[in-house]
């Protein structure tokens, strides 16, 4: 009798997913936690424990459900996904493998040489949980000079029927109600209590697991309550839709200091690890707007970060992979401050911003681009370090998510290839969008000296460090020019403050 091990790695969560569609009485699912891959940046012990937890209940459900599983806990000695496989394929006496290809290029080329390596068949199946496959979204990147993401979304809006109307034309008339999701938070506002998710054996196993081996690595792991099963996840997805989807697009841009999660879906893990499905949350999302529970500048806004954003942000990667994370059009090289490991800066945005993170393994899109990522670009830090610190923090982090994000959005390390033009601000932004400013000892509308806000100069200092490198860039064009019209003495301050600043920065000083 012939063998075949379902291989599901610990993003593959998901009873769908194409390694498991023809599943036979005899098979064996191999789950492991490996040691390569839970160490290879020092990610945060809430990511691990999530992870590991959401592993645990996946293979406890599968067992249910009369599957065989071959369920390795975590143990040093298990290496990599390779030896983990070789070690099952003696122990099963297994000829086959069936595997879905793997969402990060170092372990997709692993799992194409286990055939070679380890003498048996190996049939690697695509990922088809993303809507876009590889090949349609190279198609339409090929012989464009410029890749958006707005035609590629509405490629993907044509695809999944999402928010289509009756005459084939966008529902409302406009594909993107993005101008109607700037608004700050009024005072009054009330912000939703999260559903929280009890501890149970399996998950308290895992939190000690995690708090003996990775002692070393960043974040704690108080209040653990996210979801770590499929019924819980649905629980939280259903929340989401009935509580706070209707504000989410409104307030999309908003910060408000010692709110975290604000209207945010707090999906991202949930939907990378394979517990939820990109197809059911926009679906659970269409229908509120369908029914008249949740407007359409919402809905909209929520399906066009899944279907858009997420999946163009894969489209890039793997279009762009290997070589995309050794860009540096900016050649940036500055280090990376300690604080962004410890939150312990002056700078009030960015200490609120750091602090969640580190507490929570999370922090919503505008913190992560607009304070944390504005302050990367400006400052000039090392595309390689921006990327490992993004990768390890925040607990929906895998490469092919967090890459594009970091060396595209935020560090325009690819000269443009995700963004128009670097999402460069001053402190005007972040005051508009957050009540920050009010707790800094910094002053926002200061624009030189040690008092002012160091958004304000280093801005202007970017913009002209890297004048050479945008003069092809018309929109970049219109900003230099307006720091040409600067007066010489004006100039000179900018240059002098950030200066001031940088050698403060690399004394640990700011
Ligand atoms: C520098 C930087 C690094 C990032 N790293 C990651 C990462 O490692 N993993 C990750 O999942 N997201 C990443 N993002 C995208 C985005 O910030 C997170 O998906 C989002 O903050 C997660 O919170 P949420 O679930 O509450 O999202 P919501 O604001 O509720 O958005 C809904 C969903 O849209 C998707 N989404 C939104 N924006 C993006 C985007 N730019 N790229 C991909 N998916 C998106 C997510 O699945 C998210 O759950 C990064 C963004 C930046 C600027
Ligand atoms: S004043 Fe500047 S540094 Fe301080 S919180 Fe506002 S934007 Fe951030």
């Amino acid at each position: 009798m012939t063998t075949t091990i379902r291989f599901i790695l610990g993003d593959q969560l998901s009873r769908d997913i194409s390694s498991l569609a023809d599943i036979g009485g005899d098979d064996v699912v191999l789950m492991c936690e490996v040691a390569e891959e839970a160490g290879y940046v020092p990610h945060h012990k809430k990511k691990i424990a999530l992870v590991f937890s959401a592993m645990r209940h996946f293979a406890e459900e599968l067992r249910r459900s009369d599957i065989r599983v071959d369920y390795r806990d975590y143990d040093e000695s298990l290496a990599s996904f390779t030896e983990a496989l070789r070690d099952a394929v003696e122990r099963h006496g297994a000829d086959r493998v069936v595997v879905t290809e793997a969402a990060e290029y170092r372990v997709l080329e692993m799992q194409k040489d286990w055939a070679r390596d380890l003498c048996v068949e190996v049939e690697l199946r695509p990922d088809d949980r993303f809507i876009a496959t590889q090949r349609e979204f190279a198609d339409w990147a090929d012989g464009r000079k410029e890749l958006r993401m707005e035609f590629f979304y509405r490629e993907m809006r044509r695809k999944t029927g999402h928010l289509i109307a009756a005459d084939g034309g966008p529902e409302g008339g406009d594909w993107n109600f993005d101008k109607d999701n700037r608004e700050a938070l009024p005072d009054n506002i009330a912000i939703p209590e999260r559903p929280t998710y009890t501890v149970d054996d399996t998950t308290r196993e895992v939190l000690d697991l995690v708090e003996a081996r990775f002692a070393d690595h960043p974040g704690d792991l108080e209040r653990f309550t996210y979801p770590v099963t499929r019924r819980q996840a649905l629980h939280y997805l259903n929340w989401f839709v009935d509580e706070a989807l209707p504000c989410f697009g409104t307030y999309q841009d908003a910060m408000r200091q010692g709110e975290a999660l604000l209207f945010h879906s707090h999906l991202s893990a949930l939907i990378n690890c394979g517990l939820l499905g990109a197809r059911e949350c926009c679906e659970r999302a269409e229908a509120a707007y369908r029914d008249g529970e949740a407007p359409l500048n919402a809905v909209e806004g929520f399906i066009r970060q899944i279907i858009g954003w997420r999946e163009f942000i894969r489209g890039i990667y793997w279009h762009q992979m290997p070589g995309y994370g050794a860009r540096n059009a900016l050649e940036a090289k500055r280090d990376l401050p300690d604080f962004f490991w410890t939150g312990d800066t002056q700078m009030n945005c960015l200490r609120q911003s750091i602090t969640e993170t580190l507490e929570n393994a999370y922090a919503h899109h505008i913190q992560r681009l607009m304070v944390i990522g504005n302050f990367a670009l400006l400052a000039g830090l090392d595309p390689k370090q921006v990327q490992d610190w993004y990768l390890a923090i925040y607990h929906d982090a895998y490469e092919w998510v967090e890459m594009p994000n970091v060396v595209g959005m935020i560090l325009y390390a690819d000269a443009g290839l995700v963004a128009s033009k670097p999402y460069a601000a001053s402190g005007a932004y972040i005051h508009r969008m957050s009540d920050y400013c009010e707790n800094c000892r910094f002053a926002v509308t200061k624009k030189n000296g040690p008092k002012a806000c160091p958004f304000n100069y280093l801005y202007w200092d970017f913009i002209g460090r890297n004048r050479e490198r945008f003069a092809g860039n018309r929109r970049m064009g219109m900003i230099d020019r307006t720091l040409q019209r600067m007066s010489d003495d004006k100039r000179d301050a900018i240059r002098d403050d950030a200066a001031r600043f940088f050698r403060a920065l690399s004394k640990g000083e700011v």
